[in-house]
Formats: structure tokens, C-alpha cells, sequence
């Protein structure tokens, strides 16, 4: 991370990549609190960004700051699925169960590269969870899905009764790499995806969407970005008109 802040100017292609990267590494890293965080971001973009515009900029900062603390920071290259991994998943009958498998796999893989003595346990939210695998439902439909798992023997529960303590059963490194999962924020979609379902990574962001049109190079932010982009150019294109 701390080689991204020696560059002297922040690539504008990836800037929103960037700000989601640097807002994730001041929660997990530095324990900074969602203001600091805005104001470090602005601080960042004010030093490297040309012509910076804290205005046209305030709904992004705010937005990664708000989800800074929902993504693990990944200093990794990824994590990898591995054949009999994924074979497990493919037996699950239910798709939707079948992506709450897969995201609490690579979650708990993840926190295993992070401490090789986790031990295949997950330890967040169920909102943090259900986000991340793209499952939209009720809490107790949430507790509903989580039983079944159980039932299946595909995840434990500590033997504390807390929630938040989730053990996966069927973490298989021995067997074969096959799927590199490089980015934790719409896991969900991550496995949609390796289904063969339509989704593309957007070319601004990186994070995955729904393929709509066949043209399609962006998500719903960025695409709003763009926009405004464009908007400000035709501007200070009539700007110029106006003067000369
Ligand atoms: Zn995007």
C-alpha cells in the first residue's frame, strides 16, 4: 500500500479502484472512523488528483468510506478455490444456498491466509455475509439458510452460542487449484459467473455486474462518473464557445 502513495499522480483510470483500496486499508490497517476517513481520501485526491473538485467527488469518498469497513483488505494475490472445492458446491441443489457456500468458503479461506491458525472459521455479520454472496432476504430467512448448511454438515457453529462464529467443513487445499478469486466484494456473482451467467467486471471499478447489453463497459456508479465526465467537458466546450 505503501508503495501506491509514493506515485506522484494516482492513475485517473483506476481512481475509483484506488479509493476503494486506500478507504479499505485506513479501516483495517490504520483503525481510522468513517469521517477520518473522508478526510483522509480528500486529503489524498486534493495532493495527487489534477484539478481535483471536492464537490463533484463527495458521493464516491463517501461512498468507500461508508463500505470501507465491508471488504477485507486483500494484500494477496487471491485466494484459491480448489477443484473438490468447487464439486462440493455444485452438489448443493439450491443455487442460493450454493452461493452462501461458496462466499463463507472464500471468506474462511481468506481469513486462513490471513492467520494460518483459523482453522476454517468466519467471523462476520450476517449482513456482511448475505451482502457479499448477493442474497437478498429477510433475517430470518437468513437464520433459515444458515440451518440448512448446518443440516447439510457443510459449516459448524461454535460451540459458543454466537452468531458471528461460523466453522466451513469442506476446505480441501490438497486438491487441485482451479478458481483464483481476486476481489471479496460480490462473491455471489463471483460464482454466478464461473456458472457461465452473464456478468462483466467494470472497466472503471472492477467490481462485477449483471451483463444488461452487450456493450456494456460499466457499473451503475461509474457509469454515473462517466456521465458527469462528459456533462463538464460539454461545459467548458460551450465555455470556450462563449469566449471566442
Ligand atoms: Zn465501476
Amino acid at each position: 500500500m505503501d508503495n501506491i502513495l509514493q506515485h506522484k499522480n494516482i492513475d485517473v483510470s483506476k481512481t475509483c479502484t484506488f479509493l476503494s483500496i486506500y478507504a479499505r486499508y485506513l479501516y483495517h490497517e490504520k483503525g481510522l472512523k468513517k469521517s477520518e476517513i473522508i478526510e483522509e481520501l480528500n486529503h489524498i485526491m486534493n495532493l495527487y488528483y489534477p484539478r481535483f473538485n471536492p464537490v463533484n467527488w463527495s458521493v464516491s469518498i463517501e461512498k468507500y468510506a461508508g463500505k470501507a469497513g465491508k471488504y477485507p483488505l486483500c494484500e494477496c494475490k487471491g485466494i484459491w478455490i480448489t477443484e473438490n472445492e468447487l464439486q462440493t458446491i455444485e452438489e448443493v441443489q439450491d443455487k442460493v444456498l450454493g452461493r452462501l457456500a461458496f462466499t463463507l468458503l472464500c471468506l474462511a479461506k481468506f481469513r486462513n491466509y490471513r492467520n494460518p491458525n483459523n482453522n476454517n472459521w468466519v467471523n462476520y455479520s450476517n449482513g456482511e455475509i448475505f451482502d457479499m454472496a448477493c442474497i437478498n432476504t429477510t433475517a430470518f430467512n437468513k437464520d433459515i439458510k444458515f440451518n440448512r448448511l448446518l443440516e447439510s454438515g457443510l459449516i459448524e457453529y461454535a460451540k459458543k452460542v454466537n452468531n458471528l462464529n461460523i466453522r466451513v467443513m469442506f476446505v480441501d487445499d490438497n486438491s487441485r487449484q482451479k478458481l483464483l478469486i481476486t476481489d471479496f466484494r460480490k462473491l455471489g456473482y463471483e460464482w454466478k459467473l464461473y456458472k457461465g451467467e452473464k456478468y462483466i467486471r467494470c472497466t472503471g471499478c472492477g467490481i462485477l455486474v449483471k451483463r444488461k447489453t452487450n456493450n456494456q463497459k460499466y457499473c451503475k456508479d461509474c457509469a454515473y462518473e462517466k456521465q458527469l465526465e462528459r456533462n463538464r467537458d460539454y461545459k467548458s466546450q460551450l465555455l470556450i464557445q462563449d469566449i471566442f
